[in-house]
């Protein structure tokens, strides 16, 4: 029942009689509830010192909030390469965070180890009390069998039926709950993003691979086998396309990943040793490849430009594909589609719109993520917030 209340509390600022009249619960039901939350220190009465006809005018009667740093959550994105750790407070915004590479070929056990290192030395730098934070929030890459902790598949890295869960629950004193690191983006931007009042979205992620997260009615859709919203393997060429490493040939991922674009573009600027492409990748100092690429092709390199656009395209048709099946209110973008945002966001969109059935894609809208580079973290401590404090069973 205290689930119940937050979740309506997470919206803003409300009053018990507003609470009992959503949820049809008895106003003093409400009002234990409530006394233990504010005991708690979860929730707090907006102008309760200001009692005794002194309230302000305009303001509703007990105003009830949440407090946001009552109690915080631990995200950790696990990406091909890289992993970091958030800390959030209940609005999921980051208050300390670390970022660490890994060899992709090294041991899972390895990489895991550097992250609950990660964990415990932000909890301590950050000097939060142990019994104010709720959980683990874990995205990882590739399939996920959620009730069990399990990332069952990651093929960019090689696992198979990694025991996340347990490996960390053995560790940790806190509950851990993992899901797809896309998912658990789409999840974030549904309840703290640009998401937020959105009935069925779904985020498109692209970096190494291409991933799609699809919420509903505020849930997770993760289908029968936790499959739903691999859409980086669906086949888009059907002869002579590339191998994927998910075995098959011509997937989306075989054309539109940061790595296709780096090797495009180093392509190019070793063919036009003085052109603008290649001066902005020999200045880079310090720069990621990534955004001297996106800086070149938006200073007018043209060849880079085609490149991005072509790749945009086929985002857009992967696009269109998913709003012929879902139908969506928005897509919102993240990772490189959100980096190099000013070009391809436009050109997906139009191709989108081309290519939906009817007219289904004019009333799409397609957004960049709210958050960054800060979206995986967001999202993985968005999955414990959710598990353990707004949705808890
Ligand atoms: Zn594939």
């Amino acid at each position: 029942l205290k689930a119940v209340l937050l979740s309506f509390l997470h919206e803003g600022e409300i009053s018990r009689i507003q609470l009992s009249k959503h949820t049809g619960l008895s106003t003093t039901t409400i009002t234990n509830l409530i006394t233990e939350l504010i005991e708690e220190g979860i929730v707090v009465e907006e102008g309760a010192q200001e009692e005794e006809g002194r309230r302000r005018v305009g303001r509703p009667r007990s105003a009830l909030r949440l407090q946001p740093n009552a109690r915080y959550a631990i995200g950790v994105h696990l990406g091909i390469g890289l992993h970091r750790v958030a800390i959030t407070n209940l609005h999921a915004e980051v208050v300390n965070n670390r970022i660490s590479t890994f060899d992709i070929k090294a041991s899972p056990v390895t990489v895991f180890e550097g992250i609950i290192e990660n964990i415990e030395s932000l909890i301590q730098e950050s000097g939060i009390d142990a019994n104010q934070l709720l959980g683990v929030g874990i995205g990882a890459s590739g399939l996920v069998d959620v009730e069990n902790g399990i990332n069952v598949l990651a093929p960019n890295l090689g696992w198979v039926d990694q025991p996340i869960r347990q490996i960390f629950s053995n560790r940790l004193p806190y509950p851990v709950v993992v899901d797809n690191n896309v998912r658990a983006m789409a999840l974030g931007e549904a309840y703290f993003g640009s998401g937020r009042g959105i009935n069925s979205l779904v985020f498109v992620y692209g970096r190494v691979g291409v991933g799609a997260g699809i919420i509903f009615n505020g849930q997770i859709f993760r289908g029968s086998h936790a499959g739903a919203g691999e859409i980086g393997h669906t086949t888009m060429v059907l002869e002579g396309g590339a191998p994927c490493r998910c075995g098959n040939n011509g997937c989306l991922e075989t054309l539109v990943t940061e790595p296709i674009l780096i090797e495009r573009a180093r392509n190019i600027a070793s063919i036009h040793p003085n052109g603008l492409l290649a001066s902005h990748l020999e200045s880079s100092d310090g720069v990621k490849e990534i955004d001297s690429i996106f800086a070149a092709a938006l200073h007018g390199d043209q060849e880079i430009l085609s490149v991005i656009r072509e790749q945009a395209c086929y985002l857009g048709i992967a696009l269109a594909n998913l709003v012929n099946v879902l139908n969506p209110e928005a897509i919102i973008l993240g990772g490189l589609f959100a980096q190099g945002g000013d070009i391809i966001i436009p050109i997906a969109a139009q191709a989108m719109r081309e290519r939906a059935f009817a007219r289904l894609g004019d009333s799409v809208k397609i957004l960049p993520t709210s958050f960054g580079w800060r979206a995986g973290v967001i999202g993985a401590a968005s999955l414990a917030l959710f598990s353990f404090f707004y949705q808890e069973p």
